[in-house]
């Protein structure tokens, strides 16, 4: 064992020619068509409809969706090759992006064949519809098992009553997956009981309320959400009644790959590249910046702290296209370096600019805005170091590595 993983073949990460093609193409139609308005998304906190039109005919929704769905296909390194990039440019696309895959990831793994053909086409083929992930409350983010949104069954309806907040991307969703209890929590069992619907645009008593006021990832709204006596079919429940904690679990475990530790990746990597080239042209006491061997070291521990990152990230979404259980730590672990790296990296790049550094128009500042939303949605930061250790625990407990006591004893 080399440990935590088995081998050092483990440690391997293996790109094909077709990942490499599909990380330039949509680089160069993001430098094209959207760096040039990117920071008018953060000035007017509005990504304008038609950049999003524009994204769906590239195919870029429809990215890690199978095509008998309508998407493009691709496996997880393809979403997190997406994810990386539009964050390189413009954060919100990826929350954007990532809010659809909280929509979708759930219905794809645990919905019926009828609900995925319904909702999951107009999602993947190219902007048709957006989806949404509601969870958080007032009452509870980090402890999802004390939700109070209730869904009361009646005849083949459910009726779902509640306050979600901080519902990215709710005011544009067509769809929404909404969390609610279906049941009491059991005292030793306190997660079962919620469970999963889908909820639509425009069903009676479905309110999209105020948008929150924050200061990062503007053009991606974080909105409250209100049920009040929305009804919704049997039919479009997701999962079996009461496994509502599980499938949002096991959503969270692929989207923090594809989704949040990819978007710190894109942010660092567009901060460690500004810092490069500013370094290269401006000049103090008759030197270029980049001749300090202050400013070296810097550059070159930004340097080892992105790749480090970029290879953690990566690897989870290499063991997850594998199949391979692992997938899950190095996934918390790649959400809480990656994000934490990226701050670090953003601020030491706005360092190396100097007073420009915090001037809007450089367009670094506003990622050290972006990047501390990373670190605290879809599992806070501490939340991803519990559930890393704990997925490890598990993980060797299955290798019998770890005997079950002590396994149980620990998570
Ligand atoms: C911009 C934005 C967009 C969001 N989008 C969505 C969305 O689309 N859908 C959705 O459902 N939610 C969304 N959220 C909510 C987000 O997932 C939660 O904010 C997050 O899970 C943290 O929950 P909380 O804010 O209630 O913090 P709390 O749970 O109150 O945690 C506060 C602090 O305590 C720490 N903490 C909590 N419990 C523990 C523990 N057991 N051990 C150690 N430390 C602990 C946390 O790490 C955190 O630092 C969004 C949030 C933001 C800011």
């Amino acid at each position: 064992m080399v440990f935590p993983l088995d081998s050092l073949q483990d440690y391997q990460l293996i790109f094909k020619p077709e990942h490499e093609m599909l990380r330039k193409s949509i680089r160069e139609f993001l430098e094209r068509e959207v760096a040039p308005h990117a920071l008018e998304f953060d000035d007017k906190d509005e990504v304008p409809r038609d950049v999003l039109r524009k994204l769906g005919e590239q195919g870029l929704w429809g990215i890690g969706i199978d095509e008998s769905l309508g998407g493009q296909g691709g496996d997880t390194i393809s979403a997190v090759i997406l994810m990386e990039e539009l964050s390189r440019v413009a954060p919100p696309l990826a929350v954007i992006r990532g809010t659809n895959d909280l929509f979708a990831i759930p219905l794809l793994l645990f919905g019926s064949d009828e609900l995925k053909r319904r909702y999951i086409p107009p999602i993947a083929r190219g902007g048709e519809a957006f989806g949404a992930h509601a969870m958080t409350e007032p009452c509870c983010g980090s402890d999802v098992a004390g939700i109070q949104t209730k869904a009361v069954k009646k005849g083949d309806k459910w009726v779902i009553n509640g306050r979600k907040i901080f519902i990215s991307n709710a005011d544009i969703a067509d769809y929404i997956m909404v969390f609610a209890r279906t049941s009491e929590p059991q005292p030793n069992r306190r997660w079962f009981g919620i469970t999963a619907f889908i909820v639509e645009k425009g069903t009676p008593g479905l309110k999209i309320g105020a948008k929150f006021e924050k200061r990062g990832l503007r053009g991606s709204h974080a909105m409250e959400v209100i049920l009040d006596d929305v009804e919704v079919p049997d039919e479009n429940r997701v999962g079996e009644v009461g496994m509502g904690f599980i499938i949002a679990m096991e959503t969270y475990d692929r989207t923090r790959v594809g989704g949040v530790a990819a978007q710190a990746l894109g942010m660092a990597q567009a901060a460690f590249e500004k810092a490069f080239q500013y370094s290269l042209q401006r000049t103090a006491f008759g030197q270029y910046l980049a001749s300090f061997e202050a400013i070296q070291f810097s550059l070159a521990e930004m340097m080892a702290e992105l790749m480090t990152a970029r290879y953690l990230v990566y690897l989870a979404a290499y063991l997850a296209d594998q199949g391979r259980e692992e997938f899950k730590y190095v996934a918390s672990l790649a959400k809480f370096y990656a994000t934490e790296t990226a701050e670090r990296i953003i601020s030491r790049a706005i360092d190396i600019h100097g007073g420009v550094g915090v001037i809007h128009e450089t367009g670094i500042e506003r990622f050290l805005r972006d990047v501390k939303i990373t670190e605290i949605y879809e599992g806070a930061n501490n939340i991803q170091r519990l559930v890393a250790f704990r997925q490890l625990i598990r993980t060797l407990m299955k290798k019998g590595v770890v005997s079950q006591d002590v396994a149980r004893a620990i998570t």
